[in-house]
């Protein structure tokens, strides 16, 4: 099957091979032409299945021909649970925005940094990616409306339920219209996603994409009994002698990690730490360098 296939015009198809993505992944084939359509929609799936731009497409497709809006109502609200998802959502949309019929503004809001550039950023976005306690600060600070949305999508609506975001939602939600297309993503099924999903779609389409089998041939599992103070010595000596170019080493707390960082870094090996009390600018940083492969 192609992506012509599935009912995108050339607008999103450039920018398809500009990503290089040769043919649409099982869970686009199925999930595109419904949203195109205009159907309600939950998907069973993991991070890493290609989600993301299952929504991303058909929704910019459509709203690439509806005429400008340059106010504060957001047109399409996009919730996700962290901040890491909701940059990376945003990203993609950036990705398909780049070729379309007309320019459509995207923005990414999160906790954890200034709100006052989000606020002033605020107009004329009408596509936006948030978390939802930064959400509801901006609405309060009256910075935008979501009162006339026409698409909402919730991804990794298990994990908002996770991280405690139930409260924050029900407030989203009572702020929306009724009249709005919905799309759900969702790792699991669990009581609390049917909940969501009774209340706020109508007779969705249900797409489940089973986690691939991890390939065990592949991975090599070993384990090495090592005291305490034997544990940081031995881990350099396993990053250099085996040739490791590039690990990732998690610890029981957020010290610990700082502590083996520093420990790494003056023993010539570029490490960095990444967790929860680091600002969301040395974070970001911090996983750049590594994705590059600088670290
Ligand atoms: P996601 O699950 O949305 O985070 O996507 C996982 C990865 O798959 C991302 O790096 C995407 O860029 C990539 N991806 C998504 N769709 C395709 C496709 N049709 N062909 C190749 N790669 C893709």
């Amino acid at each position: 099957m192609s992506f012509e296939s599935l009912g995108l015009s050339h607008h999103i198809i450039k920018s398809v091979r500009k990503l290089g993505f040769l043919k649409p992944f099982p869970i686009q084939e199925q999930t595109v032409p419904v949203i195109l359509s205009g159907k309600d929609l939950m998907g069973i799936a993991q991070t890493g299945s290609g989600k993301t731009a299952c929504f991303v497409m058909p929704i910019l497709e459509k709203l690439q021909n509806e005429d400008v809006k340059k106010d504060r109502n957001i047109q399409v609200l996009v919730l996700a649970p962290t901040r890491e998802l909701v940059i990376q959502i945003d990203e993609v949309f950036r990705a398909f925005t780049e070729n379309l019929k007309r320019e459509i503004r995207t923005m990414a809001v999160y906790g954890g940094v200034s709100i006052n550039p989000q606020m002033k950023g605020m107009f004329g976005v009408e596509v936006l990616v948030a978390t939802p306690g930064r959400l509801l600060d901006l609405i309060e600070h009256k910075a935008l409306s979501i009162s006339k949305i026409s698409h909402l999508v919730i991804d990794e609506a298990d994990k908002m339920f996770q991280l405690g975001f139930e409260e924050e939602m029900n407030k989203l939600i009572a702020m929306m219209p009724s009249k709005k297309q919905t799309v759900l993503f969702s790792a699991t099924l669990n009581d609390k996603v049917q909940e969501i999903k009774k209340r706020l779609t109508i007779n969705p389409v249900l797409v489940e994409i089973k986690a691939e089998e991890v390939d065990l041939d592949k991975i090599t599992q070993l384990a090495y009994h090592v005291t305490e103070e034997r544990k940081g010595p031995f881990l350099r000596y396993l990053l250099k002698e085996k040739n490791i170019r590039q690990a990732l080493v998690f610890t029981s707390s957020t010290r610990s990690a700082d502590n083996l960082a520093e420990k790494l870094k003056k023993n010539k090996i570029p490490a960095t730490a990444v967790h929860g009390k680091k600002s969301q600018g040395s974070r970001s940083g911090n996983l750049r360098g590594f994705k590059e492969g600088e670290t």
